[in-house]
């Protein structure tokens, strides 16, 4: 296509997405392919500058007032932001800044709340008007909308200018769109995608009653016209004026006076944004000088001392080729969606989780569909909604299996529960997943025995249970496929070594129902020995603190049936520890401290240094603090784990100072102590 067509192309889709974003709050793309677009445009205007036009999408402020409501036009233009999409951009931004201004240069980092943008007018005190942002020059009024939220004030406390317009942020709280979302389901309705387009739908209401049943919220991030008030010089000031006037101003704004430590702010955020109870997609920097802002001034579209520095997207749409069902150790069908190969959170995902049977029903997915999908953090990732503007007319429903895909046995689900079980306990799938698991990080940690190799091993007729794992052979692994002398014998070393696991692991391996590592560990604790909880009744496990009766049935009808004594029995025979008193035989070197392990150590696994702090009395959190004794540094350690031990003043140290740690309590090398 000729660059002409293509870029008239462009702007159609542009116009189109944009309407069904701020207009109808139901948008057909992720964000990251919206803006994808946006970037296709601005390169081909930039290379064809004869191509460009004053009302290209690149120019102005998305969105549009819609007819349903009544016009405000915004007295001062409300903008959009330019992004920066990697640290690189960031820095060619901070470095114009500093280009271009004089003196030193002080930036606001704040996050930035993915809602709907909001002016609010205050007269002599009292709220008069509330307006979205429509095209930026005229928006939409929502005053009796934006009335009913709590948290934006009725009336400003102290002595109030006679006119004061605040911009900020309304969003929905993560719990509240979960909540919502499970009413809707209950409900048998269609379910949100996510918070901000609920958000944003439940905000542009035409009965603010509506508005007034869901959860909203405010946080208020820019001043804009005043009159009769004090004069200010910095944008920190006019944050802390709002806030003393009662309006909610996020406490995570943070002044700092260098781009380092813009960068260390970004990426702290990046890894702790779903700490939050409400959404962020990435962080606004803005120049804090309000001097400083005029000279910079604006383009048509968004000031120049302010960037959005845009976090990876979470979301991403694609096609649902197919649902299918996965059984797990447990025997839970599992259904999960293969997707077309799609970017999202900065990894390729072609498998999404669906939950379960209800949530195939509530999500009304399809195969065939356009789907989203979302991956956010480390949780695995799942499909959110159908597009439904998309849906091929007559696509059928999905409809969930009635045998096992793996053993063609029932699948049953019991009234009540939620989930759909493959009840034959033989079949291989739910062998291979409970030997998977036994062997796995979390567990015994056997290494080389990952999934893969399970599989093989248990289709050879080689494991039937986590015990025969302890009866593999040299001669017995030399006769399969892939297996040479060294994997061989490193794989019987990994399962010698694990027969030495604390007891918690080896509880954990077993696959007991409802028992986690926390009661695994309080049970090791309370019994001391496998033989002693194989002994214990019911009632006396459930008088334990920290296990409960739920816990105690459990383990207590794990051990009652005759094939899980057997692999007892067969462990035992192995010499696998039974023990749980092995802590406290070592000396308690790191009593009281705090230890936080980040990157890969060459000599063990994470689990296993966790473990080894945990022996010697210490504890080992996710995160660093100010009562941090320690940071260990493998190799590629977190970005924001370093830069928050060096801005607490925790020591960081190397895996030999680490190894040093653990057997003495020190970091000095012999002989080097002071
Ligand atoms: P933007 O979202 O990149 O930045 C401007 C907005 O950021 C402001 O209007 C304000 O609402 C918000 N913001 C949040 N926290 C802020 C803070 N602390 N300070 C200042 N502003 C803050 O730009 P945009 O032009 O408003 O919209 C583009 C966004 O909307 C992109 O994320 C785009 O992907 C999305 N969009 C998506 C579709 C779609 O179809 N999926 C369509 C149109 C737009």
């Amino acid at each position: 296509m000729d660059p002409a067509s293509r870029v008239e192309e462009l702007r159609r889709l542009i116009e189109h997405h944009t309407e069904r974003y701020y207009v109808l709050d139901d948008p057909e793309v992720s964000d990251a392919e919206f803006d994808g677009l946006v970037r296709e445009l601005r390169s081909l205007e930039e290379a064809h500058p004869d191509l460009r036009t004053a009302g290209s999408p690149t120019e102005k402020v998305g969105g549009r007032a819609s007819t349903a409501f009544a016009e405000v036009r915004h007295r001062q233009p409300m903008m959009s932001l330019d992004n920066a999409f990697s640290f690189d951009e960031l820095v060619a931004w901070g470095k114009r800044m500093e280009r271009y201004v004089s003196g030193q240069v002080d930036y606001v980092c704040e996050l930035k709340i993915d809602g709907i943008a909001c002016s609010l007018l205050y007269e002599d005190g009292r709220y008069v008007r509330g307006a979205t942002r429509g095209n930026g020059v005229v928006g939409e009024d929502v005053t009796e909308n934006v009335r009913t939220i709590s948290v934006i004030p009725d009336r400003l406390t102290g002595e109030p200018p006679a006119t004061l317009e605040v911009r900020g942020e309304i969003y929905m709280p993560a719990s509240a769109f979960e909540e919502l979302n499970q009413r809707q389901g209950e409900a048998g309705l269609r379910l949100f995608a996510n918070p901000r387009n609920s958000g944003a739908g439940s905000l542009r209401q035409k009965d603010p009653k509506v508005t007034a049943s869901r959860d909203l919220r405010f946080w208020a991030y820019q001043l804009g016209e005043i009159e009769g008030g004090p004069k200010f010089r910095r944008h920190s000031e006019t944050l802390e004026f709002l806030k003393a006037a009662g309006l909610p101003v996020n406490p995570e704004v943070r002044t700092v006076g260098s781009l380092d430590e813009v960068f260390a702010y970004c990426d702290n955020w990046l890894e702790h944004r779903h700490d939050l109870d409400y959404e962020i997609d990435g962080v606004v920097v803005k120049v804090d000088d309000l001097a400083q802002r005029e000279e910079l001034g604006s383009t048509s579209k968004s000031p120049r001392w302010a960037i959005a520095f845009k976090y990876p997207p979470e979301e991403a749409t694609t096609l649902l080729k197919d649902i299918m069902v996965s059984i797990g150790r447990t025997g839970k069908a599992t259904p999960f969606a293969q997707l077309e190969p799609v970017k999202v959170s900065g990894s390729t995902v072609q498998l999404a989780t669906l939950h379960n049977q209800d949530q195939v029903r509530v999500k009304d997915v399809r195969p065939g569909d356009t789907v989203t999908v979302r991956k956010a953090g480390d949780v695995i990732p799942e499909v959110v909604a159908p597009v439904l503007s998309k849906r091929p007319a007559g696509l059928p429903e999905w409809q969930f299996p009635a045998t096992c895909p793996v053993c063609d046995g029932p699948l049953v689900r019991t009234e009540g529960e939620s989930d759909t079980f493959c009840i034959n306990v033989d079949c291989p799938a739910q062998l291979a997943g409970r030997v998977g698991h036994f062997a796995s990080r979390g567990a015994m940690d056997i290494e080389g025995l990952g999934e893969k190799r399970v599989m093989q091993l248990t289709a050879a007729g080689l494991l039937a249970d986590p015990g025969d794992i302890y009866g593999l052979t040299y001669e017995a692994l030399m006769g399969l496929e892939g297996f040479a002398d060294i994997s061989a014998r490193n794989l019987l070393d990994a399962i010698e070594a694990s027969k030495a696991r604390p007891l918690p692991s080896l509880l954990i391996g077993l696959s007991i129902r409802h028992l986690g590592g926390r009661g695994a560990e309080v049970l090791a604790d309370a019994f001391g020995s496998l033989d002693r909880i194989l002994d214990a009744s019911e009632e006396e496990m459930a008088t334990t603190a920290g296990v409960g009766p739920v816990i105690a049935r459990s383990v207590s009808e794990f051990f009652a049936l005759d094939r899980n004594r057997a692999v007892v029995d067969k462990l035992r025979a192995a010499g696998v520890n039974f023990q749980g008193a092995e802590r406290s035989t070592l000396p308690p070197t790191l009593a009281g401290k705090a230890v936080v392990v980040t990157g890969t150590l060459e000599s063990m696994s994470r689990e296993r240094a966790v473990e080894a702090v945990k022996a010697r009395g210490g504890a080992s959190p996710g995160s660093v603090s100010k009562k941090t004794a320690y940071v260990v540094a493998g190799a590629e350690p977190g970005a924001a784990k370093i830069t928050k031990a060096e801005a607490c003043g925790v020591p960081v140290i190397d895996e030999a100072a680490f190894l040093r740690l653990l057997e003495t309590g020190g970091t000095e090398p012999p002989g080097e102590t002071a």
